[in-house]
């Protein structure tokens, strides 16, 4: 018999957890505002939906978050130095710049001019660096795997000697979810798009990670009995028995697999929301952080980032 494991739920009890803390806090210490900046660049359909999901997580766990949407066509310099007014604000915590950024604009170069302190999506080299090295000590983790780790805590299986594999290579996704099982002592393996056997590499594996884009990708078929599943996919496809016309789907065939999974994740309402919990999380131990560096009082509440799942 199978588990689904809510991140809906999860992330909701996470945000209510956190609402109360930064209250219980804000009792002792009425100036303690963590508060998240997202800039927006262009209007992305998609990057707008992202863009409010965070600003209603944020908003609901007591993070103010302010959103600036820039024109599509802002060049480079002035970013950069819209960027570096930020990194100086010391109002500002935590600094999101939602990608995927327009062609014209350099991805690596933007991401690594957002001060590697208040870059709470951890795209930063100094924290994708840290992330990767063993005993490494980067100021954040990035939400959607740090979110897919979560969730994986929340079996209560322990992960040391687990193989693993990931499904996907990204920066975003593949790659920081790979160093993260590496880490929690998983024998891990990353498929990605030239990879050769993956149905028989996936066969192998106590826990699948997919995050490949590729909708209802994994099938039932290919997986080991009593794998634990992870969906990070959000594909939507067609379909015309619905209003809208479309449906949102997973990298995994949910109904296939499910028989054979000891776990797995919805989609909607696996590591979506998780995602966005995180992302408020990181933002208030930058808040935090900030607030004791500041203040040089004893620390008003432990900081931990835990990277020992
Ligand atoms: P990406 O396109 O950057 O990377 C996809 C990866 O999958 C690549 O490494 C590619 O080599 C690999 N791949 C593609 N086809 C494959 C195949 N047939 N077999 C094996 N590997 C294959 O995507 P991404 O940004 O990493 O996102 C992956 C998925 O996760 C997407 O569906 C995306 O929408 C979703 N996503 C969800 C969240 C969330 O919060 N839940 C966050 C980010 C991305």
């Amino acid at each position: 018999l199978y588990h689904v494991l809510s991140g809906k739920t999860l992330s909701e009890s996470m945000r209510n957890e956190l609402a109360e803390k930064i209250k219980a806090i804000k009792l002792q210490h009425p100036d303690f505002n963590p508060k998240l900046k997202i800039l927006q660049i262009g209007s992305r359909p998609d990057s707008s939906t992202y863009v409010k999901a965070k600003l209603n997580a944020s908003t609901k766990s007591g993070v103010s978050c302010d959103v600036e949407k820039l024109a599509e066509d802002i060049n480079e310099t002035e970013l950069l130095s819209k960027i570096e007014k930020l990194n100086d604000d010391d109002s500002i915590h935590g600094i999101l710049i939602q990608l995927p950024l327009p062609k014209h604009l350099n991805e690596t170069l933007i991401t690594n001019a957002v001060s590697a302190k208040k870059d709470v999506d951890g795209f930063h080299r100094y924290n994708v660096g840290e992330l990767s090295k063993r005993g490494g000590s980067p100021h954040f983790i990035p939400c959607t795997p740090n979110g897919v780790m979560r969730l994986l805590k929340e079996t209560n299986v322990p992960l040391k000697g687990k193989t693993a594999v990931v499904i996907g290579r990204s920066d975003i996704v593949g790659t920081p979810v790979s160093s993260l099982l590496k880490k929690a002592n998983c024998t891990v393996t990353m498929v990605h798009r030239y990879s050769e056997n993956v149905p028989e590499l996936i066969k192998q594996a106590d826990i699948v990670v997919a995050a490949c884009g590729v909708p209802q990708f994994v099938k039932g078929e290919w997986l080991k009995k009593d794998a634990i599943v992870i969906d990070v996919g959000i594909n939507h496809i067609p379909a015309p028995e619905k209003k809208s016309g479309k449906k949102l789907v997973g990298d995994v065939d949910f109904e296939s697999c499910k028989d054979k999974a000891s776990f797995i994740t919805p989609v909607p309402g696996g590591v979506g929301p998780m995602t966005v919990s995180m992302l408020t999380a990181n933002v208030f131990q930058a808040a935090l952080k900030a607030y004791n560096d500041e203040t040089k009082l004893p620390e008003i509440h432990p900081i931990k980032i835990d990277t020992s799942f």
